[in-house]
C-alpha cells in the first residue's frame, strides 16, 4: 500500500533539506548502492547480495530475499514521494528523519536505466517494471514474470543522461572504494544477514547469517586478525540512547580515521561531533593525533534528530548537539578505562 506524501505543500509542516530536488539522492555509484540496501533491509531481506560493475559506473544490482511488492505496487514504487512505509500523518517528522521520502526510486530511474523483479508472497507470478528513459515517451514497461519472493533491482548506465554528473565521478577505484565501505559498514552492523558482493563477476565477499558470532570473522576479513582480536563489544542505555556496538583497543589506534563508523538508528551515518565526543572518550589513552576503532549504533528518539540532513553525505545534527556530546564522551571514557588493555595481538601460528 502506497502513500504519495504531499511534500511540496507547504501544509506539512517540516524542514525540508534544499536537496530534495530531483535526484539529489544519487550523487554517485555508491548512493545508489546505499539507498537499495536500505530498501532491502526494511523489506526484512535475510540475504542481500550486491553485484557491480565497472565500479558501477555500468551496473549496480542488489538483489534481496525481502518482502517484494505486489503487481501494482511495483510500479507505484517509482513515483517521487510514494512510499509504503508511512501510514499516518503523525509518521512523517519520524519517517524523515530516517531518509524514508519515497524518493530514491523515482530519483535512481530519473538517470539510469532500471529493471526491478519482484514478487511478493501474496501473489504466485511475479512483475518486471523496465525504465529506459523517463524522460522520453517511452512509459515504463511492465510484465508478468516468474519469480522467486523478493526483489531484484539492476541500475545500468547510470547518469547516461547528466554527462556533467558523469563527468563529476571520480576514477573506478576511488568509486569503488566508497562501495566497497558501504557494503563493509552494513555487513558488520547486519550480522545476521547473508550478504554477497559480487565485483566484475567475482566473488569478493559471502558472509552467512546463521552463525551468531560470525562478527569477529567479519572484522578479521576487513580489518585483519590482530584488529579482530581487539575490539570489545559495547552495550550501554541510559534514558536518552542506546550505544551498541564494538571499540576498539587504544593500543590499536591508528593514524587515520578510516576504521570509524556510525549508525543513528541502524542508518549509516557521519558526524563529525560524534566522532569527536568518542575520540575525546578515549582522552589521553591514545597519542596525539591517533584514532581508536569503532562501530557504534545509537538508538534514540528519531525525534530528537535534526530532520537537517543531507541524504547522501549522510550527515545529521542532533537536536541537543551538546548534551549528546557530553552524553557519548562519558559513556566511552568509563568503557574504556574499563578495558583490559592488553592488546591482545595474536600470533600467526
Ligand atoms: P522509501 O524507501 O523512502 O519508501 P524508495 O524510493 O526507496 O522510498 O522506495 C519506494 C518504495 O518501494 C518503498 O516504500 C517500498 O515499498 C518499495 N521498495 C523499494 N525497494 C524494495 C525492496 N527491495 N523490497 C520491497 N519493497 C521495496
Ligand atoms: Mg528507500
Amino acid at each position: 500500500i502506497f502513500v504519495v506524501l504531499n511534500l511540496s505543500k507547504d501544509n506539512v509542516k517540516m524542514r525540508l533539506p534544499k536537496s530534495v530536488e530531483m535526484g539529489e539522492v544519487v550523487q554517485r555509484p555508491a548512493s545508489v548502492v546505499k539507498e537499495l540496501i536500505e530498501n532491502s533491509l526494511d523489506a526484512g531481506a535475510t540475504r542481500i547480495s550486491i553485484v557491480i560493475k565497472d565500479a558501477g559506473k555500468t551496473l549496480i544490482q542488489i538483489v534481496d530475499n525481502g518482502s517484494g511488492m505486489i503487481h501494482e505496487d511495483a510500479l507505484s514504487s517509482f513515483e517521487r514521494f510514494a512510499t509504503s512505509k508511512i501510514k499516518h500523518v503523525e509518521d512523517l517528522e519520524v519517517l524523515h528523519t530516517f531518509g524514508f521520502r519515497g524518493e530514491a526510486l523515482a530519483s535512481i530511474s530519473a538517470v539510469a536505466h532500471v529493471e526491478l523483479r519482484t514478487r511478493s508472497a501474496e501473489e504466485s507470478i511475479g512483475t518486471l517494471v523496465e525504465i529506459n528513459d523517463v524522460f522520453q515517451q517511452n512509459a515504463p514497461k511492465i510484465s508478468r514474470i516468474q519469480y522467486e519472493q523478493g526483489t531484484s533491482i539492476s541500475v545500468r548506465n547510470l547518469f547516461f543522461n547528466v554527462p556533467a554528473r558523469r563527468k563529476f565521478l571520480k576514477t573506478d577505484q576511488t568509486e569503488f572504494k566508497r562501495i566497497y565501505e558501504i557494503v563493509k559498514a552494513f555487513s558488520l552492523l547486519h550480522r545476521d544477514i547473508q550478504w554477497v558482493f559480487i565485483v566484475d563477476e567475482r566473488e569478493l565477499l559471502n558472509f552467512d547469517g546463521i552463525n551468531e558470532d560470525n562478527f569477529i570473522n567479519r572484522i578479521e576479513f576487513f580489518l585483519g586478525k590482530n584488529m579482530a582480536a581487539s575490539v570489545v563489544p559495547i552495550s550501554e542505555t541510559n534514558d536518552f540512547l542506546t550505544v551498541s556496538g564494538f571499540l576498539g583497543k587504544p593500543a590499536m589506534s591508528k593514524r587515520t580515521k578510516n576504521d570509524q563508523l556510525l549508525f543513528v538508528n541502524s542508518r549509516l551515518i557521519e558526524s563529525n561531533s560524534l566522532s569527536f565526543a568518542i575520540v575525546q572518550g578515549y582522552g589521553d589513552l591514545l597519542g596525539d593525533r591517533e584514532y581508536p576503532f569503532f562501530m557504534l549504533n545509537f538508538k534514540l528518539n528519531p525525534k530528537k534528530i535534526d530532520v537537517n540532513v543531507h541524504p547522501s553525505k549522510m550527515e545529521v545534527k542532533f537536536e541537543d548537539e551538546r548534551n549528546i556530546f557530553n552524553m557519548v564522551k562519558a559513556i566511552i571514557s568509563r568503557f574504556v578505562r574499563g578495558m583490559d588493555f592488553a592488546p591482545s595481538v595474536v600470533l600467526e601460528k
